[in-house]
């Protein structure tokens, strides 16, 4: 079984089990399970060596039970059906939980966008858009960046998306540039979410942040943000890695001066000669563990050596079930991706409404409207964990499918 199917396999694990706490039964399972609707697009690309190349592409929508559905495109060479399909029951999940009137859903293209020009990305972006457009739009389906795709990627498929639809369509595509109806505070609205359930969690474990140490997996958008911020609350990063190192400094790493010379250098752990493997990142002595870079990094074989009285999972499936089960039974509180990671589709959703309303907020708005929406979605999970005795990943996942559920119900689709 591949990695991805291992995922697919615990999402519905998870999911049948959240659905009978609710009293769903097995028919309601049958429904959540997988997406309503899975579209694979083949999409010609003319390019820029005048061959022809063909790129499949995919898009999830997993429920619309109670709205549109939302979610992000990514380019990768390793994007598959089951890996989709999983991302876009999780968006409903994430959707769910911060209250948002969207179901989830995701696409991605089969490619390799490092080995392609600005040229042919453009032309496979508006082709893509063009294959699905009868199945997209403001008030169906709403698309938004995912690995490898970014503010350009979206721009010219909302210009393709309203050159088909002859409007101005900006509430079609969520992650724009500013200048392009994008919303203040998108870029770091990832990482603030992640940062506001760490402060949550910090309250009910009673750990000060100020003064508190961090370890963080992956120091990219979502890890390099939360190491700012939370530097900037007075924690001390001890330790980061990336992708072949890490770097550990029990008194703190100087956060800002790695974060100038990943803009410089796109990666820093390489340019220490006192980096130490990447493994060691989960033996470090701290309060807090952050895993933000992969999925399946907390295993079976590396809980134990964790430290960390808390985990925040800003990435997507970084902790395995039996890591889960070591962790929790041993008291650790894992704020579960599920909820960590909402803050990008919250504002997402800030974004839409503002194209929507053609008025736009300040970025002191938009954070403090994540902050509430993340503030309840953490204190309604921990309470639900704690009265139910359940961990935390599985009082997330009932909060998160309840809604759909309901209105599945009541529209007398299951
Ligand atoms: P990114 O590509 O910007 O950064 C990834 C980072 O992980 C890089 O620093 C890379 O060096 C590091 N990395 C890769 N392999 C590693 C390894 N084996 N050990 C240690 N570090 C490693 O990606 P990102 O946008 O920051 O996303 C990170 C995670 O957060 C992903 O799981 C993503 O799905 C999730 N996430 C991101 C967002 C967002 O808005 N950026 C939203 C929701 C979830």
């Amino acid at each position: 079984m591949t990695e991805h199917n291992d995922l697919v396999t615990s999402t519905q694990e998870i999911t049948k089990e959240a659905l009978h706490k609710l009293g769903f039964d097995d028919g309601m399972y049958e429904l959540i399970k997988e997406p309503l609707r899975f579209l694979e697009v083949r999409v010609p690309v003319r390019m820029d060596d005048g061959t022809v190349k063909t790129f499949t592409g995919y898009r999830a929508q997993h429920n619309h039970a109670v709205g549109p559905t939302k979610g992000g495109i990514r380019f990768h060479p390793d994007v598959n059906k089951e890996e989709v399909k999983a991302l876009s029951m999780w968006m409903t999940l994430k959707c769910g939980i911060t209250n948002l009137p969207f179901g989830g859903g995701k696409g991605g293209i089969i490619c390799d966008p490092r080995q392609m020009s600005n040229q042919e990305l453009e032309r496979l972006s508006r082709g893509y858009v063009k294959a699905i457009s009868q199945f997209v739009g403001p008030e169906s389906d709403i698309p938004a960046p995912d690995v490898y795709t970014n503010p350009q990627i979206m721009s010219w498929m909302m210009d393709e998306y309203s050159k088909i639809n002859r409007s101005n369509a900006f509430a079609f595509i969520t992650g724009k540039p500013l200048s392009l109806g994008g919303s203040q505070g998108r870029n770091r609205a990832t990482a603030l979410g992640a940062v506001i359930t760490i402060e949550e969690a910090t309250k009910r474990k009673n750990i000060d942040i100020k003064g508190s140490r961090v370890a963080i997996q992956g120091f990219g958008n979502a890890g390099s943000f939360i190491a700012k911020i939370l530097h900037d609350m007075g924690a001390k990063i001890v330790a980061i890695s990336e992708s072949f190192r890490a770097l550990h400094n029990p008194n703190g790493l100087d956060v800002d001066r790695l974060v100038e010379l990943k803009e410089q250098h796109g990666r820093v752990t390489q340019l220490f000669d006192d980096s130490i493997p990447k493994e060691q990142l989960f033996e470090v002595d701290c309060d807090i563990l952050v895993p933000a870079a992969l999925s399946n990094q907390i295993t079976e074989d590396n809980a134990h050596q964790i430290k960390a009285k808390i985990i925040a999972e800003a990435a997507n499936g970084p902790t395995t079930p039996e890591a889960t089960r070591i962790l929790t039974e041993r008291g650790v509180l894992i704020i579960p991706d599920v909820l960590a990671s909402a803050g990008g589709v919250t504002v997402s959703y800030f974004e839409w409404v503002q194209n929507n309303q053609g008025y736009y907020w300040p970025e002191a708005e938009v954070n403090m409207k994540l902050r509430e929406k993340m503030v309840e979605a953490f204190n309604t999970i921990y309470d639900l964990a704690e009265d139910r005795k359940m961990d935390m990943r599985l009082a997330a996942y009932v909060l998160g499918i309840k809604r759909t559920a309901e209105a599945s119900r009541f529209r007398g689709w299951a």
